[in-house]
């Protein structure tokens, strides 16, 4: 670990990982409204805007190498600030380099398949960042809350039988040790809302009428199910928290200190990652002197053999 702002960011999301194999109560063992010793919401704003350049800068090098991919896996309940979330924390980087899909409740044709067809369809391609706006933990989620979103999926009735959750565990964490060992690195982030802040943001979006759009009736029904969320959240950290695909719970009661925390356990991947600009080999440059001999030798009369010929004298 060579660079000091890498170990400094080691030691700012060591609070937010799960360890493999422990027992997560996530009520008990995290705290919403964690600051990490970020005093003022000005401070934190300034961490971002340094997190966002060395996020571009990152990105334009995993981009250039082409070997990496890297997945973003962002859960949370409603109005913890997932949009915003990746609005703020990728507002730096080149959009070509990056893809981001939102799921939703699955469509008959997701429906006609196993339960991860729809997450692998969309997963980034090498040297892309891909963030997923929920994700396939919606199947141990949302699906487990609510038991009809199961029946849906009209699984025969002997692969039913025994506990269908602690399978899905197992085979997600399969899923993500199997595109790890295949260079997509796998990052996965709970942005972490208390009860008291999901109802102060539920009524804003009443009380503001531009932010009307985005109350649903929906979000009201969840709520109601808080606690059934909370257990369902504590039995994925700690089932599906692993080595190679640690989950990080993202404080989420203020948003400026989401959008640091979300933004440096990125970033973190990113320097581990340590992609490098391809390099070109002297074999390979020495064949570009011999293009470019070729080239110069097809010059037209009274034309520059190579008009360029100063600006490649100072690059070399
Ligand atoms: P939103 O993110 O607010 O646009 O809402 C998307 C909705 O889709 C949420 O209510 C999710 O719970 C729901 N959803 C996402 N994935 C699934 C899934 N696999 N099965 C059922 N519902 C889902
Ligand atoms: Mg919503």
């Amino acid at each position: 670990m060579a660079d000091p702002r890498q170990k400094r960011l080691a030691e700012f999301i060591e609070p937010f990982r799960v360890k493999p194999g422990a027992k997560v109560n996530l009520q008990r063992d995290f705290d919403p409204a964690f600051k990490a010793g970020v005093k003022k919401k000005k401070h934190g704003v300034a961490m971002l805007d340094g997190g966002v350049r060395l996020l571009s800068e990152y990105q334009t090098r995993l981009a250039a190498q082409d070997t990496w991919g890297v997945l973003v896996v962002l859960q949370a309940l409603d109005a913890a600030g997932k949009d915003g979330t990746i609005r703020h924390v990728m507002s730096g980087v080149n959009p070509q380099g990056v893809s981001v899909h939102s799921f939703k409740v699955p469509s008959a044709e997701e429906l006609d398949h196993d339960f991860l067809w729809r997450y692998a369809q969309r997963l980034p391609e090498r040297g892309e960042i891909g963030i997923f706006n929920r994700s396939h933990y919606e199947e141990v989620l949302v699906v487990r809350v609510h038991p009809e979103n199961l029946d849906r999926q009209r699984l025969p009735e002997p692969v039913k039988k025994g506990d269908v959750w602690q399978r899905r565990y197992r085979e997600i964490n399969d899923w993500e040790r199997y595109l790890t060992d295949n260079g997509i690195r796998v990052v996965k982030l709970l942005l972490n809302l208390s009860k008291e802040e999901q109802r102060i943001r539920l009524l804003r979006r009443l009380d503001l009428p531009d932010h009307n759009w985005k109350f649903s009736d929906a979000d009201v029904r969840e709520r109601e199910r808080w606690d059934d969320y909370q257990e369902a959240f504590s039995q994925m950290l700690s089932h599906t928290s692993t080595e190679w695909a640690p989950w990080h719970v993202i404080p989420a009661d203020r948003k400026w200190f989401a959008r640091i925390g979300a933004g440096s356990v990125i970033v973190h991947t990113l320097m581990e990652i340590n992609p490098r600009f391809p390099t070109v080999s002297k074999r390979q440059r020495r064949a570009l002197v011999e293009i470019r001999l070729a080239l110069e030798a097809q010059a037209p009369k009274g034309a520059a053999p190579d008009p360029f010929e100063q600006e490649h004298q100072h690059e070399t």
